[in-house]
């Protein structure tokens, strides 16, 4: 199964740490450049008639944004255009300081069944000094709106001030409104962003500091039934996001609208992330794309260990096997001599032992020099 992303990049305020694709003043765009996103669909139908696809996202920006229809409408183009299973997985990234009662209808009558809301945390200061547009209790009010729909909830670890306390609150908040789903990941600070500048005036927690917030958020969530599957992702049970864990197997999706990345029959491409060049050329029947490579067996080696190491589930080795070939064994020898202390094996699944999953990155490195 492979999934579809449709990434919309318009944004009431941009955030102070915000490095993504997100325009905050060009919201007139949107109706435009959801009218090129279909077309975008369109060209791309007729290539992947054979495929089937069980998850769909939409991503930002803000897609809550952007009128309601203009969802409704990518729902209609995307069952017109592409084969969807019956209970395919639809996500829409929702800001709670954008959403109203029959926005939500509208969504629910596209299909949406998941919504992931960008709470990041539970106190008002550190909302406003991230610049975010909404206050904990319009997340409240969001979460009401959705009456009892599935929907997962983002956290924000290393912020200015930010005390165990804080995140204790944030995730009893999010836990208590009915999020099935939490995913809680660090602030990453970006050069150019207004953020940087409180990074180099040292006022941001530093990496153990945001390691000891995240080991106890770890545990506070565990307490609460919600269970770690991948670094940064905690779930109820049978609440664990399709579309993720999709791209951890390494498995192939189709990227729409601008900077959109897919990665489809081995290879990996990337639209313009300039939203003027991204209409002009859908407009005149051209792919966006302007990076694409055929990934290399070694990269889609490192690749496969990289991702299934990510997650708690850990890697099958019967799976690099039948994928490659080789076993990892023969492929990166000295890799795993250097990292055995961190590793373990349970039955054919190669994992991160579960107190060095966080430092998975380091973790990483020797697998990395070995592939190249
Ligand atoms: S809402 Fe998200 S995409 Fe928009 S500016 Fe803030 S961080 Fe960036």
């Amino acid at each position: 199964m492979a999934g579809i992303y449709i990434h919309v990049p318009f944004c009431r305020h941009k955030c102070s740490y915000c490095d993504f694709t997100s325009f905050p003043d060009k919201i007139d765009y949107a109706e435009a450049y959801m009218a090129c996103v279909y077309k975008e669909m369109k060209m791309r139908g007729e290539e992947l008639k054979d495929y089937t696809f069980d998850t769909v996202y939409f991503g930002g920006g803000t897609p809550s944004y952007i009128p309601p229809k203009l969802i409704l409408g990518a729902m209609n183009r995307i069952r017109e255009c592409f084969k969807l299973t019956k209970d395919a997985e639809i996500t829409l990234e929702l800001n709670p300081g954008t959403i109203g009662e029959s926005k939500v209808k509208t969504y629910l009558q596209a299909g949406i069944n998941r919504f992931s809301i960008g709470l990041q945390t539970a106190i008002d200061e550190q909302l406003a000094d991230l610049g975010r547009i909404h206050n904990a209790r319009d997340y409240v009010f969001a979460t009401k709106l959705l009456n009892g729909q599935n929907f997962s909830t983002d956290v924000m670890l290393g912020l200015k001030n930010q005390t165990k306390e804080d995140v204790q609150k944030t995730i009893e908040l999010a836990a208590a409104c009915g999020s099935k789903h939490i995913s809680m990941y660090a602030l990453t600070v970006e050069d150019g962003t207004p953020i940087y500048t409180d990074y180099l005036n040292g006022e941001l927690p530093d990496s153990d500091e945001v390691a000891e917030l995240y080991d106890f958020g770890r545990a506070l969530l565990s307490e609460k039934g919600f269970e770690r599957y991948e670094i940064s992702n905690f779930a109820k049970k049978g609440y664990e996001s399709r579309h993720n864990l999709n791209y951890w197997k390494r498995g192939e999706y189709i990227g729409f609208g601008v900077s959109a990345s897919s990665f489809m029959r081995g290879k990996r491409f990337t639209n313009t992330f300039d939203l003027d060049e991204y209409m002009k050329c859908v407009i005149s029947g051209f792919y966006p794309a302007v990076t694409s490579e055929q990934v290399s067996e070694e990269d889609a080696k490192f690749e496969f260990v990289m991702l299934a190491l990510r997650t708690r589930e850990g890697l099958s080795m019967s799976e690099y096997k039948t994928q490659f070939g080789s076993s990892i064994g023969d492929d990166f020898p000295n890799a795993l001599k250097k990292t055995v202390q961190y590793l373990e094996l349970e039955g054919e699944r190669l994992k991160i032992k579960d107190e060095y999953l966080y430092v998975q990155n380091s973790i990483l490195i020797p697998f990395m020099e070995e592939e190249r």
